[in-house]
């Protein structure tokens, strides 16, 4: 067996009185894209922040090794064998893409000549040959973060913490980002993903843990995660609100989606559940203006470990 690219145990940082990472463990193996999903919150930037060696974790924490080699013992090490791009981007503004890249290559002692070189490469394979002369405030946030991995790249790093990459790009520049993300990983790098997209995570990764409430609330590959939801549902819609607030008051063991009207009923799509659902709404005089069947997905396994509007606390227990 290969040494895992990341392996961390009882990772756990508080603030204050306020516990963020309570007990992590994270195995990541090499060469894989592994995503850290949760909301908002949930301490993905403080756990790309402590493996990176930005911040310490607290002494109760286990080991962490990133690299192979010890986060406490060889912190240095450790920087030399990753790279970090995110939310606390390194991109100058005020300066062209060109020049970030050169000063990147500076900080890692490259020759001036191997330096324009390298930059040349990655600026080229990031599509951003045609904007390297010009300041990188005026790119688009996709070029930034382009430019943000193009530098990163500059280090050549075995690990890369992508802290979420694509918060905030349109559509088109996301699927853009994703097929730079997949290319990374083909060539040997492994990929640490924070994310608060359940379809990023689906798309880009090996292996998922979704955080919540400081600890990883379920790890597995997509459709590992999947399976953790006995079956689907069926989703009613209602445009009136008065009618919607009739059906979660009659209706028991539903899932309330307040902000859209829309309630869930937990059932697993055949013939039959789908007439007693129907039966239930007849008997209790609900009219749906849309319904619709559901087989489980990542939404699902969100909800179900994330979720805080479960209407009695839904399969939270059972899929621990
Ligand atoms: P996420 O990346 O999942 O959105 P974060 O790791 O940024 O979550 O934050 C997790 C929690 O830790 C938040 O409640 C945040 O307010 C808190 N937090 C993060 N950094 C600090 C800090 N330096 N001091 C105090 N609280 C912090």
């Amino acid at each position: 067996m290969t040494t895992p690219a990341i392996a961390a145990n009882g990772l756990r940082k508080s603030y204050g009185d306020k516990t963020v990472l309570d007990g992590v463990d994270l195995t990541v193996p090499e060469g894989t894209i592994f995503s850290l999903l949760g909301p908002n919150g949930a301490g993905k930037t403080t756990a790309v922040k402590i493996l990176s060696t930005l911040v310490s974790p607290d002494p109760a924490s286990g080991e962490i090794r990133v690299g192979g080699h010890d986060l406490a013992a060889d912190p240095q090490a450790v920087r030399a064998a990753i790279g970090v791009t995110g939310q606390f981007s390194a991109v100058d503004g005020l300066i062209t893409g060109e020049e970030n890249m050169l000063l990147m290559a500076d900080l890692h002692h490259l020759s001036k000549r191997e330096g324009r070189r390298v930059a040349t490469e990655l600026l080229t394979r990031f599509d951003l040959a045609d904007a390297a002369k010009k300041p990188a405030s005026t790119y688009s946030g996709g070029m930034k973060r382009r430019l943000d991995i193009a530098m990163t790249l500059v280090g050549n790093p075995q690990i890369i913490f992508l802290d979420e990459p694509t918060t905030g790009l349109d559509p088109r520049s996301r699927h853009n980002m994703w097929g730079i993300i997949r290319e990374l990983v083909t060539g040997g790098v492994t990929v640490f993903l924070t994310t608060q997209y359940l379809e990023e995570a689906d798309e880009l990764a090996d292996r998922i843990a979704v955080l919540n409430d400081g600890k990883i609330a379920a790890e597995g590959t997509a459709e590992e995660l999947k399976r953790l939801i006995p079956g689907g549902h069926v989703r009613l819609r209602f445009a009136d609100p008065a009618a919607y607030q009739n059906a979660t008051t009659a209706l028991h063991d539903i899932t309330r989606d307040d902000e859209a009207l829309a309630l869930q009923i937990p059932s697993d799509g055949s013939q039959r559940a789908l007439r007693s659902v129907l039966d239930r709404l007849h008997t209790a005089g609900i009219e749906a203006d849309e319904l619709t069947v559901h087989t489980p997905d990542l939404d699902d396994v969100f909800f179900a470990l994330t979720g805080s509007t479960t209407v009695p606390s839904q399969p939270k227990e059972a899929v621990r």
